[in-house]
């Protein structure tokens, strides 16, 4: 299967092949067709896959197809992302995409100034990319025109859902046309995201190249069992086998990122974190100073991180594991992209031993668990059905976790061995409540669930 053999614009594949990509991503393979025939799309399809190519190639062929006269052009195409870093980056594929064909776009989010918006929106542009709590400002202020969008695409869908954003979706759905080709992409198809599809979408065509919840089999997942207090230690260790490699590494709060960069820096790493209390400036700036290599570890909260692209970013490291299993998947998304091989990091403490076992029954994968030297712990990780988890989550129902019903010996890893016991049951995957809140307990994040029409990403 050829780019050229799915029947895409010779611009796109002039624009494709200056980017060296060979052949579609199974998910391309699958969706570009559904959508070139002007089906509406669900998508199961996880960051990383090249699903954001998989709709922006032939929605750019099907626009560049149609370019009007009109000196100033209406907006055809919709592209809403959870958060900021997402839309940066689906506009910045656009461009690279659609390079030779002339389509204009912008991106819209919170976090900066209107002016910049306002203007482009005023010039006229062919495709919006945008997170739905500015949007919605700009619909509010009548400086967005939406009457005109002939395809609507929902990004992480999931995600958007776990945000909080579902009563913004429903108003900007409210005002784009009925008559419109709808593409949902989501990590995983779970009952909201039906009803949504169900609302709004037509006799959609349904694709899925990756099972929910899986990883990329090209990334090896390395657990240190290490007590709390040794883990930056561990962590400079790490980093120091080799000073020049560019690292993500996540921490579960926000407090906790910035404390770990300050550490970081004080051990002589060039390092920035990135997280949803910094101004967009500073994401953006620690953003680009990665991917240039200014700085070479960046500390990134769940929910910050999405959209982060890197190439061949070859190893990520959580400094803490995550309250909700699927958000392993998310952060071990940035590494192991395209087929490249990618190493999986996580330094655990034995108050995250539950947390552990979750993800090695969502992940059903081999997760070997190594004790680095002189970082050995003094009490080792639980994986059994008793085991704990930060206090945090212990406040919280297991149903609101996202995480599965505790069956004694089931899932995770010896310790001790490499590769430990295989996950003897997927457990649904009932999206649940796993949401993203950085630095959130449950109550916030269940407050977010259900949040304001307003919601900013
Ligand atoms: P995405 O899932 O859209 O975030 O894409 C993941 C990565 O795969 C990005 O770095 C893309 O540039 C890259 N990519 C997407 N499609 C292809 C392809 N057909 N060949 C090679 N790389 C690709």
């Amino acid at each position: 299967m050829s780019f050229d053999s799915l029947g895409l614009a010779p611009a796109l594949l002039r624009a494709l092949s200056e980017a060296g990509y060979e052949k579609p991503t199974p998910i391309q393979a699958a969706a570009i067709p559904e959508v070139l025939a002007g089906h509406d799309l669900m998508a199961a399809a996880q960051t990383g896959t090249g699903k954001t190519a998989a709709f922006s190639l032939p929605l750019l062929h099907r626009l560049a197809g149609e370019v009007r006269g009109e000196s100033r052009r209406p907006i055809r195409a919709l592209i809403l992302t959870p958060t900021r870093e997402l839309a940066a980056q689906v506009q910045e594929n656009l461009r690279d995409y659609g390079k030779y064909v002339r389509l204009s776009s912008t991106v819209i989010f919170g976090g900066v100034g209107m002016g910049n918006q306002l203007q482009a929106l005023r010039r006229g542009v062919d495709i919006v990319v945008a997170t739905p709590g500015r949007l919605i400002d700009h619909m509010q202020q009548r400086s967005v025109d939406l009457s005109k969008v002939d395809v609507l695409v929902l990004d992480e869908a999931d995600r958007m859902l776990d945000m909080g954003f579902l009563p913004a979706l429903k108003r900007i759905l409210a005002a784009v046309p009925r008559q419109r080709q709808t593409l949902l992409f989501s990590a995983t198809f779970a009952p909201e995201i039906k009803a949504l599809a169900q609302q709004f979408m037509r006799e959609p065509r349904e694709v899925s190249t990756t099972p929910a919840n899986t990883v990329a089999n090209t990334v090896t997942h390395v657990v240190h069992p290490v007590d709390a207090a040794n883990k930056r230690e561990l962590l400079l260790h790490i980093l120091a086998q080799d000073s020049r490699r560019q690292t993500l590494v996540f921490s579960r709060t926000k407090h906790g990122a910035d404390k770990l960069v300050r550490h970081l820096e004080q051990a002589g790493i060039r390092a920035a974190a990135i997280h949803g209390n910094k101004s967009q400036n500073a994401r953006t700036r620690a953003l680009s100073d990665f991917k240039t290599g200014r700085i070479t570890v960046l500390v990134a909260t769940d929910i910050a991180a999405r959209g982060i692209d890197i190439d061949q970013l070859p190893v990520v490291i959580n400094f803490d594991l995550p309250m909700v299993a699927e958000d392993y998947v998310h952060r071990i998304g940035r590494t192991g992209r395209a087929g490249a091989e990618g190493q999986a990091i996580s330094l655990v403490s034995h108050d995250e031993s539950g947390l552990l076992r979750d993800i090695g029954r969502l992940l059903k994968t081999d997760l070997s668990i190594r004790n680095v030297e002189g970082y050995e712990p003094s009490t080792p990780l639980r994986l059994d059905a008793g085991a704990p988890r930060p206090k945090q989550q212990q406040r919280q129902p297991r149903s609101q976790q996202g995480g599965g019903q505790g069956r004694p010996g089931a899932g995770g890893s010896r310790q001790g061995g490499n590769g430990g016991g295989r996950p003897p049951s997927h457990r649904p995957h009932g999206h649940s409540a796993a949401g993203t809140g950085e630095n959130t307990g449950s109550h916030k994040r269940r407050r977010q669930r259900r949040g304001p029409a307003t919601n900013k990403a």
